[in-house]
């Protein structure tokens, strides 16, 4: 999952790299390293860690210069984060030096190859085998794209590689094969990045790399090859995001300035299908025809987005009668299950870039399924190879936990959800009105819940020193809990579990002790005794009570030991309210805890490994 990036033109390759690799670093943290090619030399500073040893190790006069460069932040699939397995990486002679995002799978078997013509390896990563496969070419003709191309022949696997060739002044080369990479155009200068907020600052033009797409960067100009290595012509496209949006603007996190955003990430996300009073859908070729043949529906998604894709199926199933499957992706993809022609699977991944998503949806499409991809960044590979688009306005996300990506999810499923159930006539023009009013009133009152933030702050320095805790909902605000224990676990790391509320009584209620968190969420009136009454079954065993009901629900005033009250909408959506409060207690018990809230151990935010 790591960051790569790729500049040459007359600047200072090490200082673009450095900035853009800063940008970058949520996708791995685990190393950073950049090589720089001048005057036939490749130099090279890398190290186990944050990207800000390396920036020290440079400012401190490591010599670093020059201005075609290739950059790297780590994620560590193979090989423990090391030094020496951190990227760049050589061949022996400096001839070949590449940076890589990706698995190569068959890496023993290329290393077995290279053994018999002499190579030796002294990393444990797949990427030397790739880089030393390259070089095994490069040394037959000393052409790149020949060595390029031959070597993805024989690599399998999910990869996207960005490299340097000693004997070829301020080039740079890149090839891809299911990962992200982006190719940017300036003036005198060109660049190569895992995403677009890597390069923002310095241009706005850039270039989709296809699938099985070699790219060449000379000063200022930019070259495309399939892998014949047949040259292809591109088109730029302008990206329109705000370079702002990357910055904090203000918060000590990016998750909490995130948390700040989504009034504005709903807002533009339902404008962006609301036009003269009426969702429409026609762009995403959703036409009523094809809405009135769905027969069943399959979300499919990986992490928060499959809990966006829970709270849909509910919200769905309820609204437009039609029966809805909640997928994870990365079982979907193995799975051998019977599929209905005539269903819809709608793809949820904030990135587009998830590779478990990603093959998930291109089983689907094999099945020949209709797939909707509800996706944040736009030209990701599964924006692209979706047969229809719904885009979440959310804007760039940069701490790993997400946020306001999965508000904006939910609110795409809202959508879908209403119009379906309108075109085919489970509810009239009266609820559908009320129901999209509804949704347009809910910015507001996310912004009302955060002005109400403040106890949350206090009651989260209880559980600093706190090791279990469990989520509890029915229906919607079982979804709901899913992605706030999820939100508590990934940033705080106080190991904390959702369960259906029912469900409790059949094992886990055994795990339950004294002062242990369990958070309750109850937004369906309908069901606001049972959990109530589960909520107590929890407290008779010690339980710390923490509860997030709407307002105007009676239950647990007495026996609740924290209630955060949100504001009344209709059942449906409650989902977009409660979750806030919930993402700010795992927020809040992080900072307490004095650890780094926007980069958790162990994680990255685009999953592009398996
Ligand atoms: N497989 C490579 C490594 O472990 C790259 C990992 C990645 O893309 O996350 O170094």
């Amino acid at each position: 999952m790591c960051g790569i990036l790729g500049y040459t033109g007359e600047r200072q390759a090490s200082d673009i790299l450095l900035s853009g690799l800063a940008k970058l670093e949520y996708r791995g943290y685990d190393s950073a390293g950049l090589a720089v090619l001048d005057n036939g030399n490749i130099k090279i500073a890398k190290n186990k860690g944050r990207l800000k040893i390396l920036e020290e190790r440079i400012k401190a006069g490591q010599e670093i210069s020059g201005t075609c460069g290739i950059g790297h932040t780590r994620w560590a699939t193979h090989g423990e984060p090391s030094d020496i397995n951190a990227h760049p990486l050589w061949s022996d002679d400096m001839s070949v030096v590449a940076v890589h995002n990706g698995i190569v799978e068959n890496y023993r078997e290329i290393k077995n190859m290279l053994a018999n013509y002499g190579y030796e390896f002294y990393s444990q990563t797949d990427t030397e085998a790739a880089v030393k496969l390259i070089d095994f070419y490069y040394k037959q003709e000393k052409n790149p794209l020949k060595a390029i191309t031959q070597a993805i022949k024989k690599i399998e696997g999910s990869y996207c590689f960005v490299l340097l060739f000693k004997d070829f002044p301020n080039e740079v080369w890149g090839a891809r094969k299911d990962l992200p990479l982006i190719a940017g155009q300036g003036k005198g200068e060109s660049f190569l990045a895992s995403d677009v907020s890597a390069i923002l600052q310095d241009t706005r033009q850039v270039y989709y790399l296809d699938n099985m797409e070699i790219v060449q960067l000379k000063k200022g100009l930019v070259r495309f090859f399939d892998t014949e290595g047949y040259a292809k012509h591109k088109e730029l496209s302008e990206v329109t995001w705000d370079a702002q949006a990357a910055e904090k603007g203000g918060f000590e996190h990016f998750m909490m300035k995130e948390i700040h955003e989504q009034a504005r990430a709903v807002k533009d996300t339902f404008g962006s299908v609301f036009h003269s009073n009426k969702i429409d859908l026609g762009e995403m070729g959703l036409t009523d025809e094809r809405i009135k043949a769905i027969s069943q529906i399959y979300i499919i998604a990986c992490g928060s987005a499959y809990h966006a894709g829970a709270v849909a199926q509910y919200v769905i199933e309820d609204l437009a009668k039609i029966p809805v499957r909640i997928e994870l992706a990365s079982e979907f993809r193995y799975r051998n299950m019977p599929m209905d022609k005539n269903a819809l699977a709608i793809i949820i991944s904030q990135s587009g870039e998830t590779a478990d998503t990603l093959a998930a949806m291109r089983r689907a499409k094999e099945n020949k399924i209709n797939t909707l991809a509800i996706v944040n960044v736009v030209g990701s590979t599964i924006a692209r190879e979706a047969d229809s688009v719904f885009y979440t306005m959310a804007g760039p996300e940069i701490a790993v936990a997400t946020t306001k990506a999965y508000s904006a999810q939910l609110i795409a499923s809202y959508v879908l959800a209403v119009k379906f159930a309108q075109v085919r006539g489970t509810i009239d023009e009266l609820q559908c009105e009320n129901l999209i009013s509804e949704i347009q009133k809910l910015p507001e009152k996310i912004d009302e819940i955060l002005d109400e933030k403040e106890p949350l702050e206090e009651i989260a320095q209880k559980f600093v020193n706190a090791r279990n805790a469990f989520y509890l909902g029915r229906n919607i605000d079982y979804a709901v809990a899913m992605e706030g224990s999820l939100k508590m676990k990934e940033i705080s790391y106080l190991h904390s579990e959702a369960c259906a509320a029912g469900e409790m009584k059949h094992g886990p209620i055994s795990l339950i002790e004294r002062g242990m968190l369990v958070a309750g969420i109850m937004t369906q009136k309908d069901l606001y005794q049972k959990i109530a009454s589960n909520m107590l079954e929890a407290k008779s065993r010690g339980a710390f009570l923490f509860v997030v009901s709407t307002r105007g629900c009676k239950y647990l005033k007495e026996e609740a030991d924290f209630i955060f009250n949100i504001p009344e909408t209709d059942e449906h959506f409650s989902a977009s309210l409660s979750v806030i409060p919930l993402q700010l207690m795992g927020y809040y018990v992080a900072v307490a805890r004095k650890l780094d809230v926007d980069k958790p151990r162990n994680l990255a935010k685009s999953v592009t490994v398996e």
